[in-house]
């Protein structure tokens, strides 16, 4: 009973880091380019598909939400044709223009009293007396309290308890250029609703407001020129896999970035145990554009000494255990890249 507790407060914390960039966004009159209404899960299997249809109640009661389960050409109908075998709709979250989210907030931040150093990394943190030092390459600034939020770019060598917590992985994305109403129509996928795979290796991908398709997977361990020319191949031959008949269509855009996994499969929001004043939160698997911006407003008041305003799960104040493996952690990414394009 105590762990189904536990679980929903991560899934109610879910639903409200979604409203709080809702509300966030809404009350600093950023323009996100907001759309989709919630998102479409898609099988890429016959198996998959079961595998919604047994866990439709399950997200009903855990988002208190109704899913509705599509077959193939109901997904047909709702404008969203690919090479899958039904879906799942699951009406919580929107889509947002990350770039104009972040823009959005630095300008808010600044007449907030904010000062903002960019290319200014942080090359010592140590505790001194009662504060806690930070050095730059131009300066040594001491401060009451710290809080790092470096998620999947976390590295070894700044803060002792932070070592072995995180493990990145590489996420990579490639977008088309506007598609005009023709080609959109040869496909079948017309609707700007978010989407992504019920596989272990998913596939991410949503029409933007402009008609671009942004596709994006997991994979890649580290970031490499050969790696990147590798993963941009293995990103665009999935693409034309899932949607074939945008075969032609050239993808000119592509980026990729690291995100942040925990052992606890859950993030971690709080105090560093052995570094007073000092707080951290990170560890959001792929999904902290909601989740990030909602354990920064959790931050702000426990380094204040207050009682954070929004819920704190219970998960998120367990520190995670450090990965086995120390530095050759990401091994285990490879072998479970390497599982899931088996099972998958
Ligand atoms: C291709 C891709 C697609 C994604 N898609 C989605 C999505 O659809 N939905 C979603 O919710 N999330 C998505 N994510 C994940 C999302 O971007 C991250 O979860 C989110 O950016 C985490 O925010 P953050 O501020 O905690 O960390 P980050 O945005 O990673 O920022 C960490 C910062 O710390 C800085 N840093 C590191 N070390 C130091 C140092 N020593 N000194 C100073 N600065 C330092 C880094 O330079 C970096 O700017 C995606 C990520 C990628 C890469």
């Amino acid at each position: 009973m105590a762990r189904a507790g536990a679980a929903q407060e991560v899934h109610d914390a879910e639903r409200a880091a979604i409203d709080h960039v809702a509300r966030l966004t809404s009350r600093l009159g950023i323009d996100i380019d907001r759309h989709s209404d919630g998102e479409t899960i898609l099988a890429h299997s016959r198996t998959a598909q079961k595998h919604l249809r047994t866990q439709q109640p399950e997200l009903d009661n855990a988002y208190s939400a109704k899913t509705q389960l599509h077959d193939t050409n109901q997904l047909k109908s709702l404008g969203m044709a690919s090479s899958h075998h039904g879906g799942l709709t699951l009406p919580v979250g929107f889509a947002l223009h990350p770039r104009k989210y972040l823009s959005g907030l630095a300008q808010a931040a600044t007449p907030a009293g904010v000062a903002l150093y960019g290319n200014s990394p942080a090359l010592g943190v140590a505790r001194d007396g009662n504060g806690i030092v930070v050095t730059t390459p131009k300066a040594r600034i001491k401060a009451d309290r710290l809080i790092v939020a470096t998620n999947g770019y976390t590295t070894e060598d700044l803060i002792p308890w932070l070592r072995g917590r995180t493990l990145p992985a590489q996420s990579s994305v490639i977008a088309t250029e506007p598609m005009d109403a023709k080609t959109l129509a040869a496909q079948g996928w017309t609707s700007h609703q978010m989407a992504y795979e019920d596989r272990r290796l998913l596939h991410y991908f949503h029409l933007t407001p402009d008609n671009r398709m942004v596709f994006g997977m997991r994979g890649g361990l580290v970031s490499s020129a050969a790696n990147e020319t590798r993963i941009r191949a293995r990103v665009r031959a999935d693409f034309e896999r899932v949607f074939p008949a945008w075969a032609h269509v050239p993808t000119p855009f592509y980026w990729s970035g690291m995100v942040c996994l925990t052992a606890s499969l859950t993030p971690y929001c709080g105090e560093i145990p052995d570094m007073p004043g000092a707080f951290t939160a990170f560890g959001y698997h792929g999904n902290g554009v909601a989740m990030g911006s909602y354990c920064g407003t959790l931050l702000a008041d426990l380094a204040q000494g207050k009682p954070p305003r929004h819920l704190r799960p219970r998960a998120f104040a367990a520190p995670p255990p450090r990965f086995p493996l120390g530095r050759y952690r990401r091994g285990f990414l490879a072998a479970e890249y390497a599982w899931a394009r088996l099972t998958d």
